[in-house]
C-alpha cells in the first residue's frame, strides 16, 4: 500500500505549525540510535529506582499494537518520541469473557484493576461499580484530567470516570463526568451533554459547577485564554472528532496545556492525566494503513509534548500503552522503509500482547510482562498508595 505521497500532504504542513507547543526536536542520531545525552538522561531515570512520582500522565494509544509503532515510526523518517523511553514492558490484555478484548475492558483493567467483560465501563464481571484511580486520585487531591480524539464519553476515557453496564450507555456516562470534580477534560460528544434526550443541559451544569466550558464552536482551542482559577472543558466536535489527516489538530496542543493546566491546579498534590490517541483503532477497524499511520504520528507527537514537560518537572511519570492491538496489522515482504507494503488479518481487535514503555520516577515498576490489571496497581505502588 503506498502512501507516502499522501502522508507527505500534511506531514509536511503539520510540522510547520508546531509553533503552538514546546516540542524540540530531540536528537536522536540519524541511524536511530541515542545520543550521549539521551543515555545519560536515561541513566539519570533508571538510577531513580524507589523515588515516588508527583505526577503520573497515562497514554493510551488505541488499537496500538507493535506493528502500529513499526509502521508510524518508518513513516516518520525512522524516528519517534517513544524510542525516549528507558523501560518498556508487555501487558496480556484479555478480557475476563473473551481472550480478545474491546477498549471498555481493556481500559477499564487500567483505570480500576479489574478484568471485566467486554463493553463494561468501569464495573467488575458482576456489574458492579469499582473506583477508578481518578477518583481515588480526586479523593486524595489531586488534580486530574482526561483527553480524548473520540468523543469523551467513548470506553476508553469514560471508564476512567464513568460505571455503567455497557458502553454505548453515552448519556449516563456523560452524566458522570459530574459526579467527580475532574479538572479538565478535552473531547468530542458535546451533543451527549447538550442535545440529551432527557432534556437535561450537562453543559450549563457543569457552567454552574464552576467549569470553564467551551467548545469548538466558540473558539479555536488554541486561542483560548483559560483561568486557573476554574476548572476546564473544551469540546472538540459535537460527535466524533474529526481524523488527524482531515484537520483535527487539537492533540497536541491540548496536550501540552494540560501537563501545565493541571500542574498548576496541583499545587504541591501532583495530579493524574490519561490522553488516548483514539483513532489508531479506528484506522485498524478500517484496514487503512495511511489511518493507522497518522493518527500513530499525531498521538507520538502528543508523547513528546508530554516528554518535554515530564523531562523539565523530574517528578512526573509517563506510561504510554495501548489497550490492544486491531486489525492484525503486519508489514509485507517487499516494504521498502519509504513504502511499506501492508496486510490485516481482521477488521476487529487481536490478542497480542501489548507494549508498555514507563519513563521518570517508577519507571522501572514497568519492565516485564504482566497482566493489563498490572498497570492499575503498579500506578497506584508508584504514587505510594499502598
Ligand atoms: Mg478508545
Ligand atoms: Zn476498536
Amino acid at each position: 500500500m503506498k502512501y507516502l505521497s499522501f502522508l507527505l500532504l500534511f506531514i509536511l504542513p503539520y510540522s510547520c505549525n508546531q509553533k503552538t507547543t514546546t516540542i524540540k526536536d530531540r536528537p536522536i542520531n540519524e541511524d536511530g540510535s541515542h545520543t550521549t545525552e539521551d543515555v545519560r538522561n536515561m541513566n539519570r531515570w533508571s538510577m531513580q529506582t524507589g523515588k515516588k512520582p508527583k505526577n503520573i500522565v497515562l497514554m493510551i494509544g488505541d488499537g496500538m499494537g507493535i506493528t502500529q509503532i513499526t509502521a508510524g515510526m518508518y513513516a516518520n523518517k525512522n524516528k519517534l518520541y517513544l524510542e525516549k523511553f528507558p523501560v518498556i514492558g508487555l501487558h496480556k490484555c484479555y478480557a475476563s469473557n473473551k481472550l480478545v478484548t474491546d477498549s471498555a475492558a481493556g481500559a477499564t483493567a487500567f483505570a480500576c484493576g479489574v478484568k471485566t467483560y467486554n463493553g463494561a465501563i468501569g464495573v467488575n464481571p458482576d456489574t458492579v461499580a469499582v473506583k477508578t484511580i481518578l477518583e481515588e486520585a480526586e479523593q486524595k487531591g489531586l488534580a486530574t484530567g482526561l483527553i480524548a480524539t473520540s468523543t469523551i464519553v467513548h470506553a476508553t476515557p469514560a471508564s476512567f470516570i464513568a460505571h455503567v453496564k455497557q458502553r454505548k450507555m453515552y448519556e449516563d456516562i456523560a452524566a458522570d463526568f459530574l459526579k467527580t470534580d475532574i479538572e479538565l477534560f478535552i473531547g468530542g460528544g458535546k451533543k451527549y451533554f447538550d442535545r440529551r434526550k432527557d432534556g437535561k443541559n450537562l453543559y450549563k451544569a457543569l457552567q454552574s459547577k464552576g467549569y470553564a466550558v467551551s467548545d469548538y464552536f466558540q473558539s479555536d482551542f488554541t486561542k483560548l485564554t483559560p483561568s486557573y482559577n476554574q476548572n476546564f472543558v473544551y469540546f472538540t466536535a459535537d460527535d466524533d472528532p474529526l481524523p488527524v489527516a482531515q484537520g483535527r489538530d487539537y492533540l497536541v496542543p491540548a496536550s501540552d496545556f494540560a501537563v501545565d493546566f493541571l500542574d498548576q491546579k496541583a499545587g504541591e498534590d501532583g495530579f493524574f492525566l490519561m490522553i488516548e490517541g483514539s483513532q489508531i483503532d479506528w484506522g485498524g477497524h478500517a484496514n487503512k494503513s495511511d489511518y493507522i499511520v497518522s493518527e500513530m504520528i499525531d498521538f507520538d507527537r502528543a508523547i513528546g509534548a508530554v516528554l518535554d514537560f515530564a523531562e523539565q518537572d523530574g517528578e512526573t511519570l509517563v506510561i504510554v500503552t495501548a489497550d490492544h492491538e486491531t486489525g492484525g496489522f503486519a508489514i509485507q515482504p517487499g516494504s521498502t522503509m519509504d513504502s511499506l507494503v501492508t496486510a490485516f488479518t481482521s477488521d476487529y481487535h487481536t490478542a497480542d500482547l501489548i507494549p508498555v514503555f514507563a519513563y521518570g520516577p517508577g519507571a522501572e515498576l514497568f519492565g516485564g510482562i504482566y497482566e493489563n490489571t498490572a498497570i492499575y496497581n503498579k500506578m497506584r505502588a508508584a504514587y505510594g498508595w499502598e
